[in-house]
C-alpha cells in the first residue's frame, strides 16, 4: 500500500519511506492510499487475541515493505500488554490504554514506530540518531519505545527543572542507546534546539538524524487496533457503540475514525477536550482558528493547533460529514477535577485527569440521547502519572504501582547543556560522528 500527501503535491510513497520520513516535503501529513475492510473479522471472529488483530489490521498497511515473518516480531515485541475495558458502571467502561511502560496510550504508537523502524534501518550504512524535545510525556514513550533497538540512539532534549520528578526519572534512567540532555532553558529553547540541527546541512551530512514526531503515520496506525479488540470483547453488540477520545492533537481519535472507515460499527465518536477547545469550535462554526495553548492539569491536552485536523477533513471532506461520525466538546478544570472526586466516591475508581475528560464526554452525549448504548472513554493515562494533582483533588495519598515506585529510586544519569546551539553542535559531532 501506498501513502500520499493530505496536501496532494508531492507523489505518494511506500510505507517504510512514509516512515522514515515523518512528514512530506509539501508539508502536509502521510495517509493511506486505500482502507482496508475488516468488517468480516470484527463481525465473525471474536476470539481473536490483541496481537492477532494488531497482526491483521497491519498486515494490510505494510504489505510489500515487511514480511510476515518482520510483521510478527514487531508485533510480539511491541504490542506486549493488552488494553482491558474496565466496567465502571451499568454500559460504561473506561478502555485502560496506561498498562504499557511508560503508563501512558502513547505506548503503543512509540513502541510500534521503533520497531518498524529497526527493520528498515538495514537500508542506512550509518546509526540512525532521533532527536526529540519533550516537555515531559513524549519524550518518555519514545526512549522506552526505542530502548535496545539496534542501530538507533535517542537523543532527549528537556528543561532543566521543569519536568516533574517521575518524568525525569522516566527520562534519565535508561542509559544503552537512549541519551538525556538537560537543557538550560524551557521547552521552546529545545524545540528550537532541534529545529536548528535538522536545518544545519553540515550536521546533517556528518550524522544521520531523524525525528519520532507524533505524527508519524507509524504511531497512528497501531493507535486503531485497540478500538477494534474493546469492541470485540463488548457482550450486547446490538446496542450502538460511542467513544469518548480525550483529545489534544486528535491523533488518537484519528485513529478511531479510521477503523470506523475499516467497518468498526461505531455509530459516535467524541473529541473530548479540555478548555483548549480548537475543534469543538470547529465543529460548531466551520471556522478552524488555532490559538496559543492555555495550560491545565491535562497538559498532555494544551493543544492550540491541533494537527490531525487535515487527516480528519481529508477523510470526511467537509464539517457536516465530520459531524456524521465525530462530535467534539470542552470541558473546563473545575468540571474535571469534581468527576475525578466524585467517581472516587461512587465507584472507588480513580481517573487521571485526561481520562476524566474521556467520561465527561460519555455523561455529556448520555444526557442528550436516551437511548441505551455501550459506551466507552479511553483512559490514556494512569493516574499515577499525575499523583501531585490527584492527591490535590481526592485529599489522600494515590499509590505508585510498583514500576513507579523502582524507577524513583534509579539513579538519574543527564548531561547538562546550555542553552547554546554550538555546545549542543560540539556534543552531537563529538558523541555520534
Ligand atoms: C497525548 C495525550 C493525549 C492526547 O492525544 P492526542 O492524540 O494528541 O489527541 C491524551 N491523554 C494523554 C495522557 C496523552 O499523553
Amino acid at each position: 500500500m501506498k501513502f500520499y500527501s493530505t496536501n496532494h503535491s508531492v507523489n505518494p510513497v511506500s510505507f517504510s519511506t512514509a516512515i522514515m520520513k515523518g512528514m512530506p516535503e509539501d508539508n502536509g501529513l502521510y495517509m493511506p492510499e486505500s482502507i482496508p475492510d475488516l468488517s468480516k473479522i470484527i463481525n465473525q471472529n471474536t476470539s481473536l487475541s490483541f496481537q492477532e488483530i494488531s497482526y491483521l489490521i497491519s498486515s494490510k498497511f505494510v504489505k510489500n515493505c515487511l514480511t510476515n515473518n518482520q510483521l510478527h516480531n514487531i508485533i510480539e515485541n511491541s504490542m506486549t500488554f493488552d488494553p482491558p475495558n474496565k466496567r465502571i458502571n451499568d454500559n460504561t467502561y473506561c478502555l485502560e490504554l496506561f498498562h504499557g511502560p511508560t503508563l501512558a496510550f502513547k505506548d503503543f504508537g512509540a513502541r510500534f514506530m521503533a520497531r518498524c523502524m529497526e527493520n528498515f534501518i538495514g537500508n542506512y550504512d550509518k546509526s540512525l540518531n532521533i532527536l526529540v524535545a519533550t516537555s515531559g510525556d513524549t519524550g518518555s514513550a519514545v526512549a522506552s519505545g526505542f530502548y535496545k533497538v539496534n542501530g538507533i540512539n535517542v537523543i532527549i532534549l528537556y528543561p532543566k527543572g521543569k519536568v516533574s520528578a517521575i518524568q525525569e526519572k522516566q527520562l534519565t534512567t535508561l542509559e544503552g542507546n537512549i541519551t538525556a540532555l538537560e537543557i538550560e532553558g524551557s521547552f521552546d529553547d529545545c524545540q528550537n534546539l532541534v529545529k536548528k540541527a535538522f536545518l544545519d546541512r553540515k550536521l546533517n551530512k556528518t550524522i544521520n538524524l531523524s525525528s519520532a514526531n507524533s505524527i508519524n503515520i507509524a504511531r497512528l496506525i497501531p493507535q486503531s487496533f485497540y478500538y477494534v479488540y474493546s469492541y470485540m470483547q463488548l457482550k450486547n453488540k446490538k446496542l450502538p457503540t460511542i467513544f469518548s477520545v480525550p483529545s489534544g492533537n486528535f491523533g488518537n481519535i484519528t485513529a478511531g475514525l479510521l477503523s470506523k472507515k475499516m467497518g468498526l460499527p461505531v455509530s459516535r465518536f467524541i473529541g473530548s477536550t479540555n478548555i483548549n477547545d480548537i475543534v469543538p469550535k470547529y465543529l460548531e462554526t466551520g471556522n478552524f482558528l488555532p490559538k496559543v495553548s492555555k495550560k491545565t492539569i491535562s497538559n498532555a491536552m494544551d493543544v492550540g493547533n491541533p494537527s490531525n485536523i487535515v487527516r480528519i477533513i481529508d477523510l470526511f471532506k467537509n464539517v457536516p460529514k465530520i459531524k456524521e461520525s465525530m462530535l467534539s466538546w470542552s470541558f473546563n478544570e473545575k468540571e474535571t477535577s469534581r468527576l475525578i472526586l466524585n467517581i472516587n466516591k461512587k465507584y472507588n475508581y480513580l481517573l487521571d485527569p485526561h481520562s476524566a475528560i474521556g467520561l465527561l464526554g460519555i455523561y455529556k452525549y448520555l444526557e442528550l440521547n436516551h437511548q441505551p448504548s455501550n459506551n466507552i472513554f479511553l483512559g490514556t493515562a494512569h493516574p499515577a502519572k499525575f499523583c501531585d494533582i490527584i492527591e490535590n483533588i481526592i485529599n489522600r495519598k494515590v499509590e505508585l504501582p510498583d514500576r513507579l515506585s523502582k524507577l524513583l529510586s534509579k539513579k538519574k544519569k543527564s548531561i547538562v547543556i546550555k542553552n547554546d546551539y554550538n555546545e549542543f553542535y560540539d556534543y552531537l559531532i563529538k558523541t555520534f560522528q
